[in-house]
């Protein structure tokens, strides 16, 4: 999977009527291609093997604390924005088992679960999205803890990037830097264009497998003019992005704000649900959890997403030790935006929006800091 951009990336036409050739080409290169479907009234990330599977002509209307899915009969295949899941449950599953203990004859016998790894091609992931998987990737792979099961899925996908041509009313990508087009961290970037009636993609390769793979599906060389018109769609898209932050000095004001009645107001709308942290594609909390049958003959070690928003999470010595909304609220925004750069020297968002259009008290993230870096004006 490439890690950079280079100038030396080579660019293709697709013809949308070849689309079918690049699945097909990915499916016979060995990969499970999963890619954004229509389920439950939702843009929902699930196997797709024919351009049928593929979201045409339906857009997303996101705004704090709502969604709707609305056909608009365009010819576009990605003409949404971002449903609620994200990659990671790809990579780092909601349940995973890791352990499991059978009782024999001659005492205990443990085994670390070892589930065969799949290739897998990521087939329309977002810019914000390409940089989630890099933080997921610092928090993962580098350091002291890193995760085996993580390395093993991640190591195997092929990422076949779209960039945005439509934003959600909740994106604020371009102020976290991540979009709306993608820089690195691709194996193919797609661009989709519609116009006088024609519908292709320009195709950019970052690597030999993306080279192979778009050539199968009879992809020729683009033009300059032909690029030029994939950068317009990125800088058309950039313009329609309303919602923004202001990120000058964030970790540092949030760091210096601990005890700010923000915090307290906030906590008397949030329900502690933990909607934002299980959609958020950079949130990786986990609990473990063992489970044993009811003879007692065997058990099993399982580790599931938890939320920081749980009394559990934070449960040591017979006591939580954040216990009220506003210390949990706290602690997941300063993570995002504070203590994440002190922990990876990265930031934990990367602006997709996903927490305030599935908060269902609508708080957003955006106006929460900037009433707090507001404040500090009077
Ligand atoms: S901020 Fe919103 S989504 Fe997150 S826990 Fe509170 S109510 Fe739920
Ligand atoms: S904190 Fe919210 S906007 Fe940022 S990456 Fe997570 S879900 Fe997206």
């Amino acid at each position: 999977m490439n890690k950079a951009t280079t100038s030396s990336n080579r660019h293709y036409i697709l013809q949308s009527g070849d689309f079918q050739r690049l699945l097909d080409s990915i499916i016979g290169n060995g990969y499970r291609c999963l890619g954004p479907t229509v389920q439950d009234q939702a843009i929902v990330l699930d196997d797709v093997s024919s351009v049928k599977d593929l979201p045409v002509g339906w857009s997303d209307n996101q705004q704090a604390a709502a969604y709707r899915l609305q056909k608009n009969g365009s010819p576009a295949f990605f003409g949404y924005v971002l449903g609620p899941g994200s990659w990671k449950k790809f990579l780092y599953p909601a349940r995973e088992r890791l352990l499991t203990t059978t009782r024999s004859r001659s005492g205990w016998k443990a085994e670390a679960s070892a589930e065969p790894v799949q290739k897998m091609a990521f087939l329309g992931i977002r810019p914000c999205e390409l940089q989630a998987l890099a933080v997921l990737d610092k928090v993962l792979l580098e350091g002291t803890y890193a995760d085996p099961v993580y390395r093993a899925r991640r190591s195997q996908i092929l990422v076949i990037a779209v960039n945005c041509a439509e934003v959600g009313g909740t994106c604020f990508c371009d102020s976290m830097s991540t979009g709306p087009k993608a820089v690195s961290g691709f194996d193919l970037a797609l661009t989709e264009i519609i116009t006088d009636g024609k519908h292709h993609f320009v195709v950019e390769s970052a690597t030999a497998k993306g080279d192979e793979i778009v050539k199968l599906a009879h992809g020729v060389s683009a033009s300059d003019q032909e690029i030029s018109k994939a950068d317009a769609v990125s800088t058309a898209a950039a313009k329609k992005l309303s919602k923004k932050l202001n990120t000058i000095g964030v970790k540092d004001l949030l760091a210096r704000n601990l005890t700010h009645p923000r915090w307290k107001e906030t906590a008397g709308r949030c329900l502690t649900c933990s909607n934002c942290t299980l959609v958020c594609p950079t949130c990786f909390c986990i609990t473990v959890e063992d489970y044993t049958d009811l003879k007692g003959n065997s058990a099993e070690r399982v580790r599931r997403w938890d939320s920081c928003f749980t009394m559990d999470h934070s449960y040591i010595h017979g006591g939580s030790i954040r216990n009220t909304p506003d210390s949990r609220y706290r602690q997941w925004l300063t993570h995002k935006f504070s203590s994440w750069w002190e922990q990876y020297g990265i930031s934990g968002c990367v602006g997709c929006g996903r927490c305030i259009t599935w908060c269902p008290a609508a708080i957003d993230v955006t106006e929460e800091i900037q009433a707090i870096r507001d404040s500090e004006k009077t």
